[in-house]
């Protein structure tokens, strides 16, 4: 490993642990050291963007970890490297103490919009009829009022705002959204263009599902009318399209939207994506494409932690105009955690069966909703769902579990957890002990072996465990 490689990897250690996983894995994770001269070290960043985005929130930080790891004359400079071929390096230096420097954008060309509107036919109207009418498709339901903040999906709700503050002008051009199903991406972007919506009365936003375009795009061809369905999307001030992925392996599709998208991007055109995978993962996208996906800031959306879930849960909820026990809403939010649209079919499907069945809303209704809703291929309990029970049952707030205290009762609660996801789950002993305050999968396993011991020689601790199985077995 090179000199820079090594004082790099130090500074990132230290930065690590500074800030919360998601910030460093967007932020830092991209980054290539590149070369170290005296004490300046240079970073490769790969926008102008990033680069700001790094100096307005983590100067700070890096001005500490610079000078501890290079001495109080150390200096950080940033090499900006994308990968649009238009674009050189652009090297800044940020001394320390001292800020960033100014920059200039590399700004793009522009090629004016020559088409006559009166010549485009409008591919969401039938046919023939002249006046153009861009209906912007959204869902007047999915807003941010009721996106619900949390840990997994904070920066691509701030990005999102952001952008919806100032569509085209934040460097979030493209702004991709991407996340595993269900996990808010069609939320997030319907939010985002309802909110452009109310702000710019005068902008065009446009939500397409990739699917619709790429059909809409196959009739162009059928009917001729490939130029018209280019300007159509020329047209649009915003261009939400929802679930790129789809166009993986589609070349023509694939090509088309490419001049598209540099005829919006370069007229600043604010455009939003979703996709279910990273750019990374986009198995059969060309890479001049993915290479453009890249230009803007990729924000991704992870599975929501319980209390983003509940808070999910109680605003569906609300919405309906219903109150659920607290007691059906936690048990809903701890059966069903990474898919919300499964969490919210589920309860769906409870408030239905109840006021057509004229039935209560009761836990037992509750566990046959969840049943049905939850894939039926044995499922399992979570890890959270048994370190609830396991703390119920000794009286433990959640948080000790998770906390370093070595207070006996705690580890013991501790140790019967592991225990019990060890057995009852498939998570990796690495992830149990991730969800137990950071322990690792020695410990874990030390746990295990502990509780086994235990439970053959000490018969009060046989008793509870085996009282906690049934809890844990009756769900
Ligand atoms: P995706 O497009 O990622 O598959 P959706 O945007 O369709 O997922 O979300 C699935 C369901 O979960 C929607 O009903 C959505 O309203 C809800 N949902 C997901 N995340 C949130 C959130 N953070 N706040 C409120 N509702 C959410
Ligand atoms: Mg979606």
């Amino acid at each position: 490993m090179n000199n820079h490689e090594r004082t790099w990897g130090r500074c990132l250690e230290i930065i690590k642990d500074n800030i919360p996983l998601q910030a460093f894995k967007t932020w830092f994770e991209p980054i290539i050291p590149v070369k170290l001269t005296k004490n300046i070290l240079t970073i490769q960043v790969p926008s102008h963007f990033f680069y700001e985005w790094l100096e307005e929130n983590y100067i700070g930080l890096l001005k500490k970890v610079i000078k501890k790891q290079l001495g109080s004359n150390g200096a950080l400079e940033y090499s900006i490297v994308m990968e649009n071929n238009l674009t050189k390096s652009t090297p800044y230096t940020v001394k320390l103490p001292a800020l960033g420097t100014g920059s200039s954008r590399n700004s793009p060309k522009t090629i004016p919009l020559s088409v006559t509107e009166k010549q485009i036919r409008n591919p969401f109207i039938i046919p023939g009829l002249k006046k153009i009418n861009i209906e912007s498709n959204l869902n007047p339901a999915y807003n941010f009022d009721n996106f619900i903040e949390g840990d997994c999906n904070r920066l691509a709700r701030a990005s999102g705002f952001a952008v919806s503050n100032k569509p085209g002008g934040t460097a979030f051009n493209p702004l991709l959204i991407y996340g595993g199903v269900g996990l808010g991406k069609t939320h997030l972007a319907n939010a985002i263009g309802l909110a452009i919506k109310e702000q710019f009365a005068s902008k065009t936003v446009l939500y397409v599902q990739s699917e619709k375009f790429a059909h809409q795009f196959i009739d162009a061809i059928k009917n001729q009318s490939i130029n018209d369905f280019i300007h159509f999307y020329q047209m649009v001030d915003v261009l939400i399209i929802d679930d790129v992925q789809f166009f993986s392996g589609k070349e023509k599709t694939q090509d088309v939207f490419f001049s598209i998208f540099n005829h919006l991007h370069q007229n600043g055109k604010q455009i939003i994506l979703t996709s279910d995978k990273a750019p990374v993962e986009m198995k059969g996208m060309e890479q001049r494409l993915l290479s453009r996906f890249k230009w803007g800031l990729s924000a991704d959306l992870s599975a929501p932690d319980l209390e983003t879930r509940i808070a999910i849960l109680n605003k569906k909820t609300y919405g309906n105009g219903i109150e659920l026990s607290k007691e059906i809403v936690e048990y809903l939010a701890y059966s069903i955690n990474t898919n919300m649209r499964e969490m919210e079919g589920a309860l769906n499907t409870l408030l239905a069966q109840a006021s057509l069945n004229k039935r209560a809303i009761t836990m037992d209704l509750a566990r046959q909703m969840v049943d049905k809703f939850v894939k039926n291929t044995a499922r399992e309990v979570s890890i959270e769902y048994i370190q609830k029970v396991v703390c119920d049952y000794f009286d433990l707030p959640i948080e000790m579990l998770k906390s370093k205290t070595r207070k006996r009762e705690v580890v013991q609660a501790r140790q019967i957890s592991m225990y019990f996801s060890k057995k009852m789950t498939k998570s990796s002993l690495a992830n149990i002990g991730a969800h137990c305050g950071g322990k690792d999968h020695a410990t874990v396993l030390h746990a295990c072996r502990t509780v086994v011991n235990l439970s053959e020689t000490d018969k009060r601790f046989r008793l509870y465990l085996d009282e906690l199985e049934k809890k844990l077995s009756i769900q």
